[in-house]
């Protein structure tokens, strides 16, 4: 009888070097310690954490995978392209990320002074605080909000604040789909679509989005993510099977307090091939 050998892993995850909480160290200490054998880090464009993660990684005898989560402009929406296995010398990838880190200073200096319009003081100051390594993401204009009392939860202040014409929001022209995708293959990784169930698009939009990546050279889908309905999946695992693309496996942990995202629970996939299973 064959013995059926369960593999954790765990392809999508964050560190204080974007919006995470933990450090790399920490993190993977985490995910040890929930029973994962396989991690992948793909903090928000950025390789900074990598190194770390990967020295850390082979001390205490856990798998690591290179990632990172690259934000990407399609159609005037932002979406987010993990890509794993990427190597993280290579100049074209470098250079893209530094492109997206410069619009990302740009980005937050416009947010404080959105928030200042609003009668915030000093946002900028105060959210540089919270800000561990060199990113600042809305994500943690956000912290800074729940801070201050002004907002109770994170979702309330992206609903009440980091979107679209609220004092907060401020739309990025990041780098294309097609872009994105080139600068990770080009450093040898694998184009994974994030969360395609949270771009809130209608279906016919959601499949021209998913032809576009697989034109593009992307190759899977995250289909497994911490919230789903299990017709979501059953639906993605239809279009995945129908482009020819893998499917992933990804809990998008930030290590956030009073958060439901754990590591080590997300349900195996089946019905469609898991990227990069050859190396679990
Ligand atoms: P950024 O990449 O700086 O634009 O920030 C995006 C990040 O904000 C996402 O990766 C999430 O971590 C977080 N985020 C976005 N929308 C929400 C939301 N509605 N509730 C909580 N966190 C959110
Ligand atoms: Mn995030
Ligand atoms: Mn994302
Ligand atoms: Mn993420």
């Amino acid at each position: 009888m064959a013995l059926l050998i369960k593999k954790v892993f765990d392809f999508h995850t964050h560190s204080y070097y974007s919006d995470g909480v933990l450090s790399p160290t920490k993190l993977l200490d985490y995910a040890k310690s929930n029973g994962v054998q396989t991690l992948a880090l793909t903090d928000h464009d950025t390789i900074s954490g990598l190194e770390e993660a990967r020295n850390y990684a082979k001390k205490i005898k856990i798998n690591f995978i290179n990632g990172v989560e690259i934000s990407a402009t399609w159609r005037n929406r932002t979406i987010h392209i993990v890509g794993l296995d990427i190597d993280d010398t290579n100049q074209q990838l470098q250079q893209g990320l530094k492109q997206h880190q410069v619009l990302r200073e740009e980005r937050a200096i416009k947010i404080a002074r959105g928030l200042a319009g609003a009668g915030v003081e000093n946002p900028y100051e105060k959210t540089l605080k919270l800000v561990k390594k060199s990113m600042i993401t809305r994500t943690h204009f956000a912290q800074m909000l729940i801070n201050e009392g002004v907002c109770k939860d994170m979702k309330s202040v992206f609903k009440r604040f980091m979107v679209r014409k609220l004092p907060g929001g401020v739309n990025v022209q990041w780098s294309n789909l097609t872009e994105v995708i080139a600068w990770i293959k080009s450093s040898g990784g694998i184009a994974v679509l994030a969360h395609p169930y949270r771009y809130n698009i209608t279906h016919t939009k959601l499949k021209q989005l998913i032809s576009d990546f697989k034109e593009a050279g992307g190759s899977a889908i995250e289909i497994i993510t911490a919230f789903y309905q299990q017709q979501e999946v059953q639906m993605m695992i239809e279009i995945a099977n129908e482009f020819d693309l893998q499917g992933s496996i990804g809990s998008d942990y930030h290590g956030w307090e009073n958060s439901f995202v754990k590591m080590g629970y997300l349900k195996p996939l089946s019905g469609v091939k898991q990227v990069l299973s050859d190396r679990l």
